[in-house]
């Protein structure tokens, strides 16, 4: 028998004053929803048929009689027809603005033919005036058919006439075509830059349009990556449509500058803000925001001032992280550290004295055990309650370092969909290593309440490719990384959620289907308790719900 669940009296004063402000007070659903099979993720009440909404929140929760019960003349009932409704996702590690930008700008290369990429670009080249730039993004030469990366003759055939500049997923590579060449006075007898290469025909030393690190240079220089406001509030409108369709609701903007701040808050007042955003600052604004008497949590349930982001070592996918052992076949290899420990340390300090909370990149053990050390000294020298100190990605650990985790109540928000979508980078970490990697079993056995988190575009943010991954630990070629740190769809699903508003300090507001809360939910196509784990991924997303608004309806 399910019991009906009305909120607390915290919660209910929470819903009253929420709609105090809005000058109302209804104390009546407006709308009901039933017939559901609703994965509440609420340890008090984990199932239950039916959710009453009012003014943007979940007003009751519980089975479809007692609900229903609640409906007056004025409320709208919505028979879900037996399908299962989860809490909105939250990605805890995403780049939002910068992506939403490129998308509405330049030409998404997340194809798998290179057929299909100069079909787009031939698209785009049709509505650009000849001669301006041509800009693609998320090319990655690992997932087209044809089985070679791109070359200048593919770029030419697509688009003789416009520049062209494709950059790969990871951003440290790319590749042009001839009249991008001419425009930097790139030849075959130019030679490579320090720190770069341009990649040659071995036969002729012709040139072949692909460039490396450095070599990237000369042509960033001269692509337009100004933007206007209006295109950044354009930018916001459209990633957070593309994230709503897949059930995202919420986003940790994982390095945002002040015109993104300005860009999400423009969407805002637009009505073009389907999810809810909070931002991690870049570390460089720190003073003049600390200035201003800015700190983590100032905003509101839309919009909300995050962490400050420090950045300690180098990234996975791009196999630049940090390690204590050498990464595999290169033996001399352990990645890099782009701050020095003094520097990151003074920055988190002047954060912590602040009352900020810190989130820094630390992707290898060896970064991971740095910003430990960093952040365990500052709760010796000034101990805060609660700082909820952010490990962003905390790729590699070892059971040392998730003791110390669990000592300081840090947070990891490590990426969600990488075994799964980047299991062809995973061999260079070898198979002992990623036992240890993206470990979410041993953080959730350890007490540690880890999120799911995409790092979008690097990583895809669909939260069913996340829980297929998480879950099976198995690539999109059927190869198995790391087994041991499988979990259950209960438990990816709460790490999805209730974690991801753990780590904003909203657990109280949102995360979970429960009478007081944002109503922030997903209907699926699918219960994912009941389908072959394997085929998470084919789950539909049905219908999308931020603050009691349909955000998507498919
Ligand atoms: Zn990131």
């Amino acid at each position: 028998m399910m019991k009906i669940r009305y909120p607390s009296r915290r919660e209910f004063l929470g819903a009253i004053s929420a709609s105090t402000l809005l000058g109302d007070q209804r104390t009546e659903p407006d709308l009901v929803l039933y017939n559901a099979n609703i994965l509440a993720v609420d340890a008090a009440q984990p199932r239950a048929q039916a959710v009453a909404i009012a003014g943007g929140r979940f007003f009751a929760v519980g089975s479809n009689d007692d609900v229903r019960r609640l409906a007056k003349a004025g409320t709208r009932q919505v028979d879900i027809g037996g399908k299962t409704v989860v809490p909105g996702f939250i990605d805890a590690h995403t780049h939002p603005s910068y992506a939403g930008i490129r998308h509405l700008r330049w030409v998404d290369c997340d194809l798998r033919s290179i057929a299909d990429i100069q079909k787009a670009i031939r698209e785009r080249a049709a509505k650009t005036p000849a001669g301006d730039w041509v800009i693609g993004f998320k090319y990655d030469d690992t997932k087209t058919k044809e089985g070679r990366k791109l070359t200048r003759d593919d770029l030419d055939a697509a688009a003789p006439a416009h520049p062209v500049f494709i950059e790969h997923r990871g951003g440290h590579t790319a590749y042009v075509n001839s009249l991008a060449l001419r425009r930097t006075e790139i030849s075959d007898a130019t030679a490579d830059p320090e720190g770069g290469k341009f990649d040659r025909d071995p036969a002729t030393g012709h040139l072949t349009g692909g460039l490396r690190e450095n070599a990237t240079a000369p042509f960033r220089k001269l692509i337009p990556t100004t933007f206007t406001r209006d295109e950044m509030r354009q930018g916001v409108k459209l990633i957070s449509q593309m994230m709503v369709r897949t059930g995202v609701t919420s986003v940790h903007d994982a390095e945002a500058a002040p015109e993104d701040l300005l860009a999400y808050q423009d969407a805002r007042e637009a009505g073009e803000l389907s999810f809810r955003v909070y931002c991690l600052m870049q570390h460089q604004f720190l003073d003049r925001m600390i200035a201003a008497g800015i700190r983590t949590g100032l905003g509101d349930d839309w919009l909300r001032v995050g962490a400050v982001k420090l950045v300690c070592d180098g990234s996975i996918s791009e196999r630049t992280a940090r390690l204590t052992q050498p990464y595999v076949g290169r033996p001399t290899d352990y990645g890099i550290l782009v701050s020095s420990e003094e520097e990151l340390y003074a920055n988190a300090r002047k954060a912590h004295e602040a009352g900020w909370q810190i989130g820094t990149h630390a992707n290898g053990d060896a970064a991971i055990d740095i910003m430990l050390r960093i952040y365990e000294r500052l709760q010796r020298e000034m101990p805060r309650r609660d700082p909820r100190y952010r490990l962003e990605h905390c790729t590699v650990v070892n059971p040392a370092l998730i003791g110390r985790i669990r000592a300081l109540g840090a947070i990891p928000t490590p990426f969600s969909t990488y075994v799964y979508y980047h299991g062809e980078k995973m061999r260079e970490y070898g198979a002992e290593r990623l036992d240890w990697m993206f470990a979410v079993r041993s953080f959730l056995d350890a007490g540690i309440r880890v999120t799911q988190a995409s790092d979008y575009p690097p990583g895809p943010f669909e939260p069913m490719m996340a829980l297929q991954s998480e879950v099976t630990r198995t690539d999109s070629h059927g190869n198995v990384w790391g087994a041991r740190q499988r979990v259950t769809v209960e438990e990816a699903l709460r790490v999805g959620t209730l974690n991801g508003a753990y780590a904003s300090f909203e657990e109280d507001r949102k995360g979970s289907i429960t009478a007081g809360k944002l109503a922030d939910l997903v209907v699926l196509g699918r219960d994912p308790l009941k389908v072959d784990p394997m085929t998470l991924i084919e789950i539909p997303i049905e219908r999308t719900m931020t603050g009691g608004r349909w955000v998507y309806e498919s």
